[in-house]
C-alpha cells in the first residue's frame, strides 16, 4: 500500500480562493477585516513567521498592521498596545508572535487580548471553551490538521486518534478537539513509556514533538492516516517533520508530508479566525461552515 496523500498546499490554496469572496462580501457590507500582528525583539525566525503571515493576509485581502517593539520593550508597553488594538474598530485580530522576551509574562500579554480578537485561539477563555466545544476561535494549528482529515473523508467518531506531543499550542488542543469530535483520543509526550505500543493503535495518528524520525513505520498501524506536524530543519538546512515519510507511506492510508501537509493550513486558519472575527461582529456565521464551534461573542 501507498498512502495517498494530503495536501494542505492545495487545501489552503482553495480555502484562500473563498476568504477572498468572503472579504468582498465584507467589504461591500463596509468591513475591512483587519489584522494586527505584534513583534517583540528580533529573534529570526519569528520575523519569518510574522513575515508569512502578513503576506497572507495582503493574499486574501485583509488589511494587516504590524507593530514591531525592541527586545528591551517593557511588559507595560505591550500591553498597552494591545489595550488600543483592542479599541480599535479596524482591528479583528490580534496575534501577539510567541516566543516573547523573557522578562514578559506570556500569560498576562496573551490574557490582555479580547477574547473577540484573540485569532490565534491562546487566551484562556478560548483555551477553555476547548473543552466544552464552544471556543470562539479554535487554536489555528490543530484547525488545520481538522480540516485536512476531513478531506480524507474519514469520520473522526470511535476512531483510535493518537497525538504524540502535548504542548499547549498543538497537542492539547488537538486532543480536546479529536475528543470533540468523538474520537477516542490518546496523548503522548515525552515521559511516556514505549510510545510505539500507543502509536500502533492509532487509526488516526498525529505527530507533533519536533523530533525528526521519531515515528517509524513499524510505529504504526496499516491503513492509519498519519499528518505530520513537526518541523526540524537538519543541519544541510532541508525540512522535515517527525515521521519517517518514505517508510510510513508505504502502511498508511493517508498520510501529509512535511512540507506540503500542516505548514501552510496554520497560516491559513489565522486568516479563516480573522474574517471570523470580522463577520461575527457583523452578525454573520463564518465560511467554513465548521461544525462544533458556537459562535459566541463576548461582549
Ligand atoms: P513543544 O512545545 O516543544 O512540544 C513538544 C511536545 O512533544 C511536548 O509535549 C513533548 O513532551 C513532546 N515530545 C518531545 N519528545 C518526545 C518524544 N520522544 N516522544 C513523545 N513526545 C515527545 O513543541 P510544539 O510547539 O508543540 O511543536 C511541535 C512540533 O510541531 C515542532 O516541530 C514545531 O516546529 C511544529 N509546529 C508546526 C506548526 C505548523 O504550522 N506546521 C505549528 C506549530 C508547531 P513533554 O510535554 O513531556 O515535554
Amino acid at each position: 500500500m501507498t498512502a495517498q496523500i494530503i495536501d494542505g498546499k492545495a487545501l489552503a490554496k482553495s480555502l484562500r480562493v473563498k476568504f477572498r469572496e468572503r472579504v468582498e462580501a465584507l467589504r461591500t457590507a463596509g468591513v475591512q477585516p483587519g489584522l494586527a500582528v505584534i513583534l517583540v525583539g528580533d529573534n529570526p525566525a519569528s520575523k519569518v513567521y510574522v513575515g508569512n503571515k502578513v503576506k497572507a493576509c495582503a493574499d486574501c485581502g485583509v488589511a494587516s498592521f504590524h507593530h514591531s517593539l525592541a527586545a528591551d520593550a517593557a511588559e507595560a508597553e505591550v500591553l498597552a498596545l494591545i489595550r488600543r488594538l483592542n479599541a480599535d474598530a479596524a482591528v479583528h485580530g490580534i496575534l501577539v508572535q510567541l516566543p516573547l522576551p523573557p522578562h514578559i509574562d506570556v500569560r498576562r500579554v496573551i490574557e490582555a487580548i479580547d477574547v473577540n480578537k484573540d485569532v490565534d485561539g491562546f487566551h484562556l477563555y478560548n483555551v477553555g471553551g476547548l473543552v466544552v466545544g464552544n471556543s470562539i476561535f479554535p487554536p489555528c494549528t490543530p484547525y488545520g490538521v481538522e480540516l485536512l482529515l476531513e478531506t480524507t473523508g474519514i469520520d473522526v467518531a470511535g476512531k483510535n486518534a493518537v497525538v504524540v506531543g502535548a504542548s499547549n499550542i498543538v497537542g492539547k488542543p488537538m486532543a480536546l478537539m479529536l475528543l470533540q469530535k468523538e474520537a477516542t483520543v490518546t496523548v503522548c509526550h515525552a515521559k511516556t513509556r514505549d510510545l510505539a505500543q500507543h502509536t500502533i493503535i492509532a487509526d488516526i495518528l498525529i505527530v507533533a514533538a519536533g523530533k525528526p524520525g521519531l515515528i517509524v513505520p513499524q510505529m504504526v498501524r496499516h491503513g492509519a492516516i498519519v499528518i505530520d506536524v513537526g518541523i526540524n530543519r537538519l543541519p544541510d538546512n532541508s525540512i522535515v517533520g517527525d515521521v519517517d515519510f518514505e517508510g510510513v507511506k508505504m502502511k498508511a492510508s493517508w498520510i501529509a508530508p512535511v512540507p506540503g501537509g500542516v505548514g501552510r493550513m496554520t497560516v491559513t486558519m489565522l486568516i479563516e479566525n480573522t474574517l471570523r472575527s470580522a463577520e461575527l461582529r457583523l452578525g454573520k456565521g463564518h465560511g467554513i461552515g465548521h461544525e462544533g464551534w458556537d459562535a459566541a461573542v463576548i461582549p
